[in-house]
């Protein structure tokens, strides 16, 4: 097998997952763009990011900043009354965790910068030129690099997915993720509890659960509150929301600044690939957070890359049967978030059926939706 150059445009968790992905399949990886380690908030991985992460030998070093999440419990914001628990220690244990953004990307950068089959370039990528005869890319330096394949790992907004797919991105975006991060000594102690908490309210929901900052060293709440309320003043929308709910009511404390991100609704491109490029991350399958699993996927995606380039003589073919094995497995995911999110914002007496019926099927009706995502 001859050694392959691979150019990877994006430096967040798609495109050093892709690198150390290529690098364990023996080919040669070069990453443009900057690491942001000062990434606020958390994100939770569910075991199939844990498998993940053994796959790309990133676990033993991630395991440090990981805080072990021990169930999931689902409450009603109305009452406050626990609908259903998921419990990660029965009937077995399961890897459940909770990390920083930073540190996620911090510890995947160090453990690239260590290996020698990777190479940074700080600068941007300005423009892809893919063809059946050429692959290269033009920084934002005006600098021209020729590779065997690029793997566009720049988000769901990048020059790359809008290279690869005409997606459509002229959908009106109604709903929106409100996100906090703030000292765990700043709320009540159930806060603090190691468990990701889940209320369902009337037309939206609020995840909540712990997570260590490392570079402050300190234990944090994050906090998602999902709703397809307005834009302007997230914080004003989080109180008309929160403030009656007793439980909740601290979370409308002036102070907490709660940040704004458009959820636009899943819009999947019917091909990951043109020529020589291949997406990967939210640059392939931008999903709404509801099952918590984007960048979980983006591990997996980079795992089984490993795998597929890993003694390929055609590093192209290899790269495209990837792509079209990795969307298949990914389509009912998406679908399952999409359909998540529409069960958690029913509103009014649907929104008391849903509760009901969580809390009537349990534990075992949660796992059962939950099961085929997190193998
Ligand atoms: C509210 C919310 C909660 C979430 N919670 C979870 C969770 O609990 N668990 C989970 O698994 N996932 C969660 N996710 C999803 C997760 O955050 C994403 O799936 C993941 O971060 C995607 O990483 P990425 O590297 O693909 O994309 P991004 O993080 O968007 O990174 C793309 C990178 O490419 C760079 N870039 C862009 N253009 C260029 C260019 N031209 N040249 C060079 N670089 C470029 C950008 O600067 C950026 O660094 C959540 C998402 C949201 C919105």
């Amino acid at each position: 097998m001859t050694s392959a150059e691979i150019g990877i445009i994006g430096c967040a968790v798609a495109g050093l997952s892709a690198a150390l992905g290529v690098a364990k399949a023996g080919h040669r990886a070069v990453i443009f763009g900057h690491p942001h380690h000062d990434l606020a908030g958390a994100l939770q991985l569910a075991p199939n990011g844990f498998a993940a992460l053994e796959t790309l030998d990133c676990l033993t070093e991630m395991t440090p900043h990981l805080t072990r999440l021990n169930a999931i419990e689902i409450r009603s914001a109305r009452t406050n009354a626990c609908l259903s628990i998921i419990d990660h220690d029965a009937p077995q244990r399961r890897d459940y965790a909770a990390i920083g953004r930073g540190a996620l990307v911090t510890q995947l950068y160090k453990l690239a910068q260590a290996h020698d089959l990777i190479r940074f370039c700080d600068d941007s990528v300005a423009s892809i030129t893919a063809t059946e005869q050429e692959t290269s890319l033009i920084t934002t330096a005006d600098e021209t690099h020729h590779f065997d394949l690029i793997i566009g790992a720049d988000g769901q907004n990048g020059i790359a997915r809008a290279f690869v797919g005409s997606a459509n991105n002229t959908q009106l975006i109604t709903r929106q993720a409100l996100r906090a991060c703030l000292p765990a000594t700043d709320l009540p102690q159930n806060f603090s509890a190691n468990r990701t908490q889940l209320w369902l309210g009337d037309g939206y929901h609020l995840v909540s659960y712990p997570y260590h900052d490392p570079h402050a060293d300190r234990h944090m709440i994050n906090l998602v509150l999902c709703t397809d309320k307005s834009l302007k003043e997230p914080s004003k929308i989080a109180a008309s929301l929160l403030s009656t709910k007793p439980v909740l009511a601290p979370l409308c404390d002036a102070d907490i600044a709660w940040h704004a991100a458009a959820l636009p609704p899943a819009n999947q491109l019917s091909s990951w690939r043109r020529h020589g490029v291949v997406l990967i991350g939210d640059a392939a399958h931008f999903m709404p957070p509801h099952l918590a699993q984007g960048a979980g996927q983006t591990l997996e995606d980079a795992a089984q890359l490993a795998l597929a380039l890993k003694d390929a003589e055609d590093i192209r073919e290899a790269a495209r049967k990837w792509a079209i094995a990795r969307q298949q497995s990914l389509r009912p995911i998406i679908e399952k978030a999409e359909a998540t999110g529409t069960i958690m914002r029913l509103k009014g007496p649907l929104a008391l059926i849903r509760n009901a019926a969580v809390e009537f099927g349990g534990q075992r009706l949660v796992e059962k939706w939950l099961s085929r995502v997190w193998q």
